[in-house]
């Protein structure tokens, strides 16, 4: 049976009952992790606009289900999957539309940050802080913070957020800005999948399309990454906020290689600074102060030249392929780096799959955050991915990612960015306890009766709780 439940539709987007032949698919066809959960929810509503959301909500309130929420999929712990609810999959909402006037583009939450809203905004010559993988939705992607192009530069791609339309825990449609519904505003920025509403569609600010990018890209074999730590944690604080430094290990055999070296096999450091600038003089100047490397001579492969985000989206999408298994988790570190060398080298020497990474990001705060949910990072942001094909191997890379994660946590660490987390496995603390506390209070407000699904975790009494 589809779209009626007891020959009360009320709903007009597609409702599929758990049982039907179409469940399967609706439950979890648009799940990017292929670590399907064992989470069943009652019935899929593949919702057809704003109002149908709304529906949606007043017959779970109706039937006493909870609420669910989907919008691009890409969550890690798939935490749109949960029991005995109504999962509102929000897929068709994809629309987008410019204000010219305003340099605000209004867009639906299922939209994919760098396949749809990129090239969407660039055609107008204008950008957006989307996700490094292009096809991660915006919608949990800006409620949980957004780490995106130029993040160093333009902030928290939800600090561009101007106003959000909600439908609330009791089924009615608002919009939220700074002056109405600014709780929910506030929540909005940062509260991820603890937001006590459902986001039909996001107001957002948008900047003018970099003149120009770069990036300084240098390969390295695992032996020299210590010195190239400490090289980093060194110059980092001194790094234009343009410039994007990011150390990946990775096993892929597409790098730098200068003329004649071949690849040594296994893992490798990548070194991968990007930087936005008003022209190319000014971004390779900008690169430049990475300052002399160490260990410069006895790297691997060395570029520095133009690119363009299509191309870092395409390099991105590579490293996470579709249809894989993935055990992810993170941690924030004020660690220095005779600290934290060591415990990146026992991740990354242990990588052992063919796309399995780990990045380090220097992020390096220098200002104080707006006041909104999000409040919680650190100097730098280590996040390890393990991929891989084999549902016998779940037990071992999970175990594996989040014990490693977790030695980073205790030492130097300051918590988590809920994007790489599953607090199935490892809870830590995503919020300050100031703003978990005040999260808390509009929850309360807003959604008494618990209706909308909160987050996920396998020791409620833990969560948020840095150990
Ligand atoms: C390959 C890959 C690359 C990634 N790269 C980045 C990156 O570069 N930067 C970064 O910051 N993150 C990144 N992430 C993490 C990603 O941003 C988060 O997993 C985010 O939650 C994905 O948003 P989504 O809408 O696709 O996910 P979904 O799984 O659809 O949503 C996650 C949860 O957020 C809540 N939610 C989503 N939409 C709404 C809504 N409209 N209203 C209310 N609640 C909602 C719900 O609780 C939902 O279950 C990446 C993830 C993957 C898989």
């Amino acid at each position: 049976m589809t779209a009626a439940v007891d020959g009360r539709p009320g709903v007009r987007g597609r409702l599929t009952m758990r049982g039907e032949p179409a469940y399967e698919e609706a439950r979890v066809g648009r799940v990017f992790n292929a670590r399907r959960p064992d989470r069943y929810p009652a019935a899929v509503l593949e919702a057809a606009d704003a109002e149908d959301v709304a529906a949606g909500v007043r017959l779970a309130i109706e039937r006493g289900w909870t609420v669910s929420v989907r919008s691009g999929g890409h969550s890690w712990a798939a935490w749109s999957v949960r029991d005995d609810a109504l999962l509102i999959d929000l897929g068709a909402l994809r629309s987008l539309s410019y204000d010219e006037s305003t340099g605000v583009v209004a867009a639906g939450p299922a939209t994919k940050g760098g396949e749809e809203l990129a090239p969407y905004l660039a055609a107008r010559g204008r950008a957006f802080p989307g996700g490094h993988c292009p096809s991660v939705g915006i919608g949990g992607f800006l409620l949980q913070g957004g780490q995106g192009w130029n993040g160093r530069l333009n902030g928290w791609a939800c600090e561009s957020i101007v106003a959000i339309d909600v439908v609330t825990a009791d089924g009615e449609l608002v919009r939220a800005d700074a002056t109405q519904h600014a709780d929910l505003y506030w929540a909005a920025r940062g509260a991820g999948p603890g937001f006590p509403g459902i986001v039909t569609r996001f107001h957002l600010q948008t900047y003018a399309k970099p003149a120009a990018m770069w990036h300084d890209t240098w390969t390295f074999a695992l032996d020299d990454a210590e010195a190239v730590i400490h090289w980093l944690h060194a110059v980092l604080p001194t790094l234009d906020r343009r410039v994007e430094p990011v150390m990946a290990a990775t096993r892929l055999p597409d790098v730098p290689l200068h003329e004649g070296v071949t690849h040594p096999g296994g893992t490798v450091l990548l070194l991968h600074a990007t930087c936005m600038a008003d022209s190319d003089e000014e971004a390779r100047a900008l690169l430049a102060g990475l300052g002399d490397c160490p260990v410069a001579g006895r790297e691997l492969g060395h570029v520095t030249a133009p690119t363009s985000i299509e191309e870092e989206n395409a390099a991105q999408a590579g490293q996470n392929p579709e249809g894989h298994r993935y055990a992810v988790d993170c941690a924030w570190t004020d660690a220095p780096a005779e600290t934290l060398a060591p415990l990146l080298l026992d991740i990354w020497r242990g990588l052992d799959t063919e796309h399995s990474f780990s990045i380090w990001y220097g992020w390096a705060p220098t200002r104080e955050l707006p006041d909104m949910a999000f409040s919680v990072e650190g100097n730098v942001y280590v996040a390890t991915y393990l991929i891989y094909s084999d549902a016998a191997d779940d037990a071992r890379y999970r175990s594996r990612v989040h014990a490693q994660t977790a030695a980073i946590a205790r030492d130097g660490g300051v918590g988590v960015y809920l994007g790489d987390t599953d607090f199935t496995a490892r809870n830590d603390r995503f919020l300050s306890p100031a703003h978990h506390a005040r999260l808390e209070e509009i929850r309360g407000a807003r959604d008494p009766h618990g209706r909308i699904a909160s987050y996920l975790t396998s020791d409620p009494a833990g969560l948020n709780v840095h150990a």
